[in-house]
Parts: structure tokens; sequence; C-alpha cells
């Protein structure tokens, strides 16, 4: 992060940053990754930066057709850029948090928990325990004695308090350095609460988002097989990779009972223990955010044998592909009519207000950097649907096979990135003279300060993007957000 301080040249500012820095890193970094952006949008909002790629990441970078397909990825980021990525422990808490009737404790400083508290929009139909953020807030004492003691007396009240069916206890950089047994302490409560309490090893230090996501997989398959099965169909399949956000499991939960295909378990939008207990009786998991949860797929095809294939429920080509993926894998003739029958109604329903604002938009340049480049892949289909064009994508954990097809599926010219920052998109943007980003928090305030229309399609966003409904939503918001007449009052920076 210092790295970047300097690159205006503003002595004061720079000190006040460090110093705000200083103070953030004992509370914890992801803080402090947020403050130092707030603070250098107050500071430089009005300067135009001149941004580029920094040399170590240019092997990071590839322009389609410009020279043959090869990128560097999935390493750890590089130092002083100032990556959207997050820590382990965050990429973990993405991953478990929508679990509903669980108890998350985060066994860390403070700031981990707060960096984390209500990270997603997942919305639950039952138990809320999840919006919760519990933590042991270690302090230096504890850094020094060990905080064993004070996270199983912290778990032994929360249990007691709350009653949830099951404990995720996070492990932060902290815990990682001082050495606390998480496994023992989990086993002791375990014992004596009679429910799983399970360590999370996701010590934010030790890789990056990707490794968050196998240490939440790791947690979730020592709940796997402990549930009973006897009553489940054999038209049965686990969601996975769906976190629920705006509703949107709902909307799919609904097309599958409409086909009579029984939903055991949701990994984990709107989750439920005991439905993860007995997700081994399904006859498949369809898996979505395959970088978040194919691990876990991966485990229960070897384990127990339950085969996993990889859908996206975003725009109408990949939702509809998905139902008819699924309707092929029970080779059974009802459930594919099923199928057929409700892609031709929410076709039908959607059509005529797409063309509308195909007619509006087509021309118009996007943007896209997102946290999984299954999106992405969903997300250039669904921009060619209302003649937008794709001018830049990016994901922040997709692998060399994920920017190879996206190479192959974008026009001649479209910046594909990996892991990148501020700075780098800054530059981007300009460059294409893009009229709307897609991304997530982090890149907001990027688009704003450039005079650039904005969808949200991360973790906060509370309209439904997926399946046919979502469609409609999506090319509503682009639609609102690139003929806005605000534009005409906040001229472009090019
Ligand atoms: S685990 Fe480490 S990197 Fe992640 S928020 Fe906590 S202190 Fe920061």
């Amino acid at each position: 992060m210092a790295d970047c301080v300097p690159i205006c040249g503003k002595i004061s500012v720079n000190l006040l940053i460090t110093q705000d820095l200083f103070f953030n890193l004992s509370h914890g970094t992801g803080v402090a990754i947020y403050r130092f952006k707030y603070l250098k949008q107050q500071f430089y909002g009005n300067v135009t930066m001149e941004a580029s790629a920094l040399k170590e990441r240019e092997d990071q970078i590839h322009r389609t057709g410009e020279k043959p397909f090869e990128i560097v990825c999935d390493k750890d980021s590089l130092a002083g850029a100032v990556s959207q990525r997050a820590c382990v422990f965050c990429g973990s808490r993405v991953v478990l948090y929508p679990i509903a009737d669980a108890l998350h404790l985060v066994h860390g400083p403070i700031g981990c928990a707060v960096y984390t508290w209500d990270i997603r929009g997942a919305l639950s139909s039952g138990p809320e325990l999840h919006r919760l953020s519990f933590s042991t807030d270690l302090q230096e004492l504890d850094v020094i004695f060990g905080g064993e003691k004070k996270l199983e007396n912290a778990l032994n009240e929360l249990i007691d308090r709350h009653h949830p069916k099951a404990a995720f206890v996070y492990s932060t950089c902290i815990v990682g350095i001082i050495g606390d047994d998480l496994e023992a302490v989990c086993r002791r409560v375990t014992a004596e609460k009679n429910i799983p309490v399970i360590p999370v090893q996701s010590e934010g230090f030790k890789g990056n988002k990707r490794s968050g996501y196998k240490a939440a997989c790791d947690a979730m398959f020592r709940l796997i097989g402990t549930g009973d099965i006897s009553d489940i169909s054999k038209h049965s399949i686990n969601i996975l990779g769906d976190f629920n956000l705006a509703g949107e499991i709902w909307m799919i939960r609904d097309y599958f009972k409409r086909m009579g295909i029984e939903v055991v378990a949701n990994i984990t939008g709107d989750g439920r223990i005991g439905d993860i207990q007995r997700s081994h009786g399904a006859a498949l998991n369809v898996v979505q955010c395959s970088g978040a949860t194919m691990d876990l797929a991966n485990m229960m095809e070897d384990k127990y044998g339950i085969p996993s294939m990889r859908v996206s429920y975003f725009g109408i080509e990949d939702m509809s592909e998905a139902l008819y993926d699924v309707a092929r894998f029970f080779k059974d003739p009802e459930i594919m009519a099923r199928a057929s029958q409700i892609i031709k109604e929410e076709v039908a329903r959607i059509y005529p207000e797409l063309q509308k604002y195909k007619k509006a938009l087509s021309g118009k340049k996007a943007a896209i950097y997102v946290g999984g480049s299954f999106k992405a892949f969903s997300l250039v289909k669904a921009f060619r649907l209302i003649g937008m064009d794709v001018v830049m994508v990016g994901s922040q954990t997709g692998t060399e096979e994920d920017y190879q097809e996206l190479a192959e599926i974008t026009d001649p010219g479209t910046i594909i990135v990996d892991d990148s920052n501020p700075l780098e998109l800054t530059s981007f943007l300009k460059e294409k003279e893009v009229d709307i980003f897609v991304g997530g928090v982090k890149e907001r305030p990027i688009a704003y300060k450039l005079g650039v229309g904005f969808c949200d399609h991360n973790h906060e966003r509370k309209e439904a993007l997926a399946g046919f409904e979502g469609m409609i939503n999506f090319a509503r918001e682009v639609y609102s957000s690139v003929m806005s007449p605000v534009w005409k009052f906040v001229p472009r920076k090019s």
C-alpha cells in the first residue's frame, strides 16, 4: 500500500495517510485498506491521476487478439499494488456467512470482525443469526499469553445465549502468529455443548482470497455426511455457489421445483446446518460460483460419488442452459419438457421489454470487474443481448482457463485483467471511454469519480440479477444508469 502513497507527491497528505494506516494496521489490515482508499479519495478526489499498470503486473493483463493468449494469475497480490482483492479470512467469511442458523465467531482483533460484519446482502427465510458479527476482540495481553481461554468462554456464552445449530470459529492473522489451538478448543466445546463447533483455518496472510474459499469448503465438509438421507428423492440436487443476494436463490429453487426436482441444500445462500449435513444424499451438485465452492463439490464427488456441473444463473442464455443441463442429467423426458416450458414462458414474458432497452443501449460500452470469473462470462453475454460492447473484463480470483475462455468470447482489443487495483482500473475506464462499469462496493467510487455509470453486481446489491426476472432487472438498471440525465451535469473525465 505504501508504494502507492507518493504517486502525486503530496507529502503532507501522505503523512496523514501513513499515520492512519499505522493506526489501523493494529486493528486489522482490511479496515486499513478501506480507510486508505477513503482518505486517498478525500485528498486526491479532484486531482487527475496518471495511472497505468505497475511493471511487475504487466503479465496479469492481456488484450484480446493482440498476441497469443498468455496471462499470469492465481498468485499472491503484489505488495503495494492496493489490490481490490480481500484476504483469506474474508474469502472464508463470504462463503460461510449466509448459513443463517450458525454462530459465526471471529477469533481475532475487532477490526477483522468489523471488516466482514454483515458482509453480504444474503437474505434468510428464517433465522438471522448470521447477520451478527461476533468477535473475541483479542487485545495485547491475549496476544502475549494466548487467546484460547477467551475463545472458549466466548463460545460457551454465545452458544448458551443463541442456541445455534453449529458454530464456525474463524482464525485471523494474529491467531496464526500466536498459534492458538482452535482445533482443541472447538473439540472441547463440541463435546460440552453437543453441537458441531468447527474451526475455519483462514489466517488472513496465508494466501489469497481463493485460499479462504478452500478453508470454508474444508469447514463445511466436516458437516456433510452426518444427517439422515433416507427420504431424499432420486431427482435431487444441491445448489452450490449462490448466496441468495436479494432473494435470488428463492427464484432458482422455484424453477427447479417447477421442474419436479428436490433441492436438498442451499450452499450457502439461505443455508441451514441440517440441510448441509444431509447434502450427501443429493444426486447432483449444481455449482454456480465455482471459485468459491468447486472444492467442496470435488470433495463430495471423491467421498460420496456425487457428480457436479458448473452453471450460471445470470442472463437468459446461461439461465436457460443451466435448466437444460440439469434436465439432461436426469434423463427424464417429463423434467426436460417442464424445463422447456419454463424457459418458453419466462423468455416470452421479458423479451419485449429487453428489446426496448436494446434499442437505446446499442453501441454503448461496458467494463466488468468482479470477484469470480463465472459471473464475467455471463455478463459478457448479457451485455451482448442488450446490444452493448464489453471492452474490459477482469476478476479477483479467475484461473488461467477462465481468462482464456474470456479471451475467446470477447472482441479484439478487450482488456482482460487479473487481480487489478484502482489506478489500473481508472486508466482502463478512461482509455476505453466506457459508459458503465460493473463491479462491487470497492469499484463504485472509481466509476463515479470518472463520471461513469455504475451497476453493483456484488455482495451489497438489493436487486435480484439472477434468473429471467434478474435479466430484466439488470437491463433496466443498466439503462437507467447509462441514460441518466445526471451525466449532463457530471462531465466524463477522459
Ligand atoms: S485476517 Fe488479517 S488481513 Fe484479514 S482482516 Fe484480519 S488482520 Fe486484516
